[in-house]
């Protein structure tokens, strides 16, 4: 036998209650009736009825109260007031607070039938409408989680067949996600390293020094070195939200290549010093001859220039072999004041003859360096002899010694040319020339890659801060001493 549905009584009048259970009976319904507020909790408690009629009082409660009360814990529950007499104010009042109905005397049996099931059906509805909505949107909500997942197994798949190495990390260095290549490159094999620290996973050198300089002065590329001879490039980025990702990529064979062009460069210029001296000297003999013609001896002086000029390149070039092959080894302790005050000796001449405003600035407490001597004055008359040479007579160099951290800084500023933006990195490349230095200055393109390979020996970096048109500043920082 199907359910009936049951029917709630909380109605103080019994004659009314009687009445209401009769005409329900009636009509197939079954009927609970209530006398005082507890029982009415208790009887919602246990089994929830399809509908409640309260009177107007019951149990010494205003009827808005009680069924405030109900409707806040079922607000589904159709709920019919019964009250005393049939007033607008009365109707009113039940449909603002979310009744279904209203009955009032004088009670015909029908009526209430009709009442009831009129609410019923409409609370019916209402809840068929809502458990379909809930139903559509938890449909919805799973075929968006299908879709994320789907999504998250896609870019798994993606970050994992990369062939750079890749890492993400929250703010505070702690591994999000590496791809297999990460545990190939630093030989991680399966243990599990996520949500850990990243330097206590990894204990790679330059990997720390990547980590602590992009967070100082947010250094985006670095290289890492391994001990079979292995190099790759690492890209830190800043991810908003997220963290930080570093990408790493094998840049090995261009480091082979570079090696292979270098020692190429540095037979050829091994080989040519020999004949080149030979020249000068037979040059030089040929005056000795004999008496030479006006003619003669201006081809002889262009010829002497020319050949000059081969062989300060090819001692540039043989110099920069040296460096790059790593046989500057030898390091003492460097006041780099007093290497500064040298460097500016063999150039007084120079600026005075192009009218240059010189300004030199040593901070107080400047801190030794550990370094080769030669190789940091080398430095410095490159730098400075580059400022002098692209600035304009009658223009400005500033040179300035300081500290920064516990790090020698160097500036060397002047109001030249300036460099474009996407060559400043070329520069310092052999043989690059910017595209803007003006026509007659004349030069190898080696100076600064001179420049750099010193640095580097040094575990020091250097950069230009330029603006075409706007003049120059080379940046230098080194490892200072302790005391
Ligand atoms: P170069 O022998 O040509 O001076 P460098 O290696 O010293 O070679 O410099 C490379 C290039 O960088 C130069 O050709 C020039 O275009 C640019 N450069 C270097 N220093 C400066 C400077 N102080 N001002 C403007 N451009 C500069």
């Amino acid at each position: 036998m199907p359910k009936k549905d049951l029917i709630l009584l909380a109605i103080d009048e019994s004659s009314v209650t009687d009445l209401v259970q009769k005409a329900l009976h009636a009509a197939g319904f079954d009927v609970a009736i209530v006398h005082e507020q507890m029982a009415l909790n208790n009887s919602i408690q246990e089994a929830i009825p399809e509908l409640i009629i309260v009177g107007e009082k019951f149990s010494g409660r205003d009827w808005l109260s009680i069924t405030d009360e109900i409707l806040g814990r079922f607000p589904t529950i159709p709920i019919i007031l019964y009250a005393k007499q049939d007033t607008t104010g009365y109707a009113k009042s039940a449909l603002r607070a979310g009744l279904s109905g209203y009955l009032y005397p004088p009670l015909k049996m029908e009526d209430i039938v009709f009442e009831v099931q009129r609410c019923m059906t409409r609370a019916r509805g209402l809840g068929d409408w809502l458990r379909r909505e809930v139903k559509r949107t938890t449909a919805s909500l799973q075929e968006k989680a299908k879709i994320s997942e789907s999504e998250r197994i896609k870019l798994e798949a993606i970050i994992s067949n990369i062939q750079d190495g890749l890492i993400l990390l929250d703010d505070n260095e702690n591994i999000l996600m590496t791809n297999q290549n990460i545990r190939q490159i630093f030989l991680l094999g399966e243990k599990p390293i996520a949500g850990k620290w990243i330097r206590a996973v990894i204990s790679n050198a330059d990997l720390h020094a990547l980590l602590d300089q992009s967070k100082a002065d947010g250094v985006k590329y670095y290289e890492i070195h391994f001990d079979d001879g292995k190099v790759f490039n690492a890209q830190y980025t800043h991810i908003p939200r997220v963290g930080y990702a570093i990408t790493m990529q094998d840049i090995s064979y261009l480091k082979e290549l570079n090696r292979l062009k270098s020692d190429f460069i540095h037979t050829v210029s091994h080989d040519l010093r020999s004949p080149l001296t030979a020249i000068l000297g037979y040059m030089e003999l040929i005056e000795r001859t004999g008496p030479l013609n006006e003619d003669q001896t201006s081809f002889l002086r262009r010829l002497q220039e020319s050949v000059q000029h081969i062989t300060n390149l090819v001692n540039e070039l043989l110099e920069l072999g040296k460096l790059e092959a790593g046989f500057d080894v030898r390091r003492e302790t460097v006041h780099l004041q007093l290497l500064l005050k040298h460097s500016l000796d063999i150039f007084e001449e120079q600026i005075k003859k192009k009218n240059i405003k010189l300004k030199t600035v040593i901070e107080d407490h400047v801190k030794a360096i550990h370094a080769n001597p030669i190789r940091i004055r080398q430095m410095f008359d490159n730098l400075i002899g580059n400022a002098i040479k692209y600035t304009p007579a009658g223009g400005n160099v500033n040179i300035m010694l300081g500290m920064q951290a516990n790090q020698a800084l160097i500036k060397v500023q002047d109001t030249g040319p300036g460099i474009p933006l996407e060559e400043q990195n070329r520069i310092f490349e052999k043989f690059y020339r910017a595209s803007n230095r003006p026509e007659k200055v004349e030069g190898s393109g080696l100076g600064l890659a001179i420049v750099k390979s010193i640095v580097d020996s040094h575990q020091g970096r250097v950069w230009v801060e330029s603006k075409s048109g706007e003049g120059s500043t080379f940046v230098v920082l080194l490892p200072a001493l302790e005391s």
